[in-house]
């Protein structure tokens, strides 16, 4: 799991450690780290604690943690949530639901996507709830039911207007009542997901509307066992306390990015948990009218201070962010010149004189009184933060820190 790193000097790299991918390490000298992610636990367990502190005490959390916990690393990120406050897990898939079970028996686990037919025996094996959208689904849930003789737990997903998983909302009536009719399928929870919710408050609250209409029609107030979910992260903004939901799903924020900027949830402080590194590999000065990188997009105009970065879009830097993305060397702001290429980037170090091969570099995060947000870096490479999230690569190492003195 994380590997967990004393304090260190801001220019100072940490060596290669126990991190996501497995490293190559001769006898007793860890290889040097050209560029990682550093996961900060701490923050992931305070910005927990900070959201489950601004909702109602009774309001179950449920951690979304796909795609590897948004790329933080699904192991060390489910472990520290588990006794940070979460109340239940989201993920994508069977194999990731597979890959919480493992770590946690006994956690409820709730598989947002839709089943293939042939994955659906596994949710009995590894003791997951199945999200239903269809009647077939839940007639092949409740076959393989009788089959293995116990109930499979099943949530009810209504599509209020995002075009995706869930059953359109005027249908929702007579899903809910196959699945009572089911006897090998036990209903725990119905939910809808906003498709608008960090752009367009009005849709947002059209759809929640819908939703109740829905869940008063099918009159499942009265009925104290079932979960009823609908705010992502965004959705939160405007998650009204006195509302009939008792659950809420958290991906983004929790890793301590808001939606969209300027949001209103930036009033439980959210810390971010993922920065990025890389190095400089090589110092170099070219000529005025030297073209950088492949395609020479870029041309010097005076004489130019060069520095190579070891990492590139093999790494999951966009190559997108060629000519307009920034990095921050020795605190500084140094841009990036011409395109991103696989495994080197290029930036101008002509007006940081001081700065020298081995150097640490930060595409994301803090370096002194500087700082380059996931937002920020995102726009460069017109993207959203859950894409630059789930973008960084195999080949960069997770280092963990801990926040616990070990
Ligand atoms: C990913 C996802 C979430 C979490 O969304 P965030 O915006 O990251 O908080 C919640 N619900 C569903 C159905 C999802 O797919």
């Amino acid at each position: 799991m994380g590997s967990v790193r004393p304090s260190r000097a801001p220019h100072a790299p940490p060596e290669a450690g126990a991190a996501g991918t497995k490293r190559i390490m001769n006898a007793d000298t860890p290889l040097p780290t050209r560029c990682w992610a550093e996961i900060d636990l701490a923050a992931l367990e305070r910005n927990l604690k900070h959201i489950r502190a601004a909702l109602p005490e009774d309001i179950r959390y449920v951690a979304v943690v796909k795609a590897d916990a948004y790329g933080h690393g699904l192991h060390p990120t489910v472990a520290r949530l588990m006794h940070s406050g979460a109340d239940m897990f989201a993920v994508a898939n069977i194999a990731e639901a597979a890959a919480v079970r493992e770590i946690g028996p006994g956690w409820p686990i709730l598989v947002l996507g839709p089943l293939l037919p042939e994955e659906m025996r596994f949710v009995l094996e590894y003791e997951v709830i199945a999200t239903v959208s269809s009647l077939a689904e839940v007639q092949r849930l409740d076959t393989l039911g009788g089959r293995a003789g116990k109930p499979i737990n099943v949530h009810l997903k209504i599509d209020t207007g995002m075009g995706r998983a869930g059953v359109w909302h005027t249908e929702a009536a007579g899903l809910y009542r196959a699945i009572l009719a089911a006897r090998h399928v036990r209903l725990r929870g119905i939910f809808t997901h906003f498709s608008s919710a960090d752009s367009d408050p009005a849709f947002t609250e059209h759809q929640r509307q819908l939703f109740l209409d829905v869940l008063t029609d099918l009159g499942v107030f009265s009925r104290t066992d079932l979960m009823i979910h609908a705010d992502n992260s965004a959705g939160l903004e405007s998650f009204a306390p006195e509302s009939p939901f008792n659950a809420v799903r958290v991906g983004l924020l929790q890793f301590g990015i808001l939606p969209y900027e300027n949001s209103l949830l930036a009033r439980v402080e959210p810390e971010p948990v993922f920065s990025f590194h890389t190095r400089v590999g090589l110092v170099k000065t070219v000529p005025p009218g030297t073209g950088i990188s492949y395609g020479r997009t870029f041309v010097t105009r005076r004489p130019t201070r060069l520095a190579v970065l070891t990492a590139g879009y093999g790494d999951g830097i966009p190559r997108c962010c060629g000519n307009r993305a920034q990095v921050l060397i020795r605190g500084r702001a140094c841009p990036v010149l011409g395109r991103v290429t696989m495994d080197q980037t290029i930036v101008d170090v002509t007006d940081a004189p001081d700065v020298e091969v081995g150097d640490e570099v930060v595409l994301v995060g803090r370096q002194g009184d500087a700082e380059i947000s996931i937002a920020r870096f995102s726009r460069w490479a017109d993207t959203i933060p859950w894409e630059t999230l789930t973008s960084i690569t195999k080949r960069v190492p997770r280092i963990y820190r801990t926040g616990l003195g070990l």
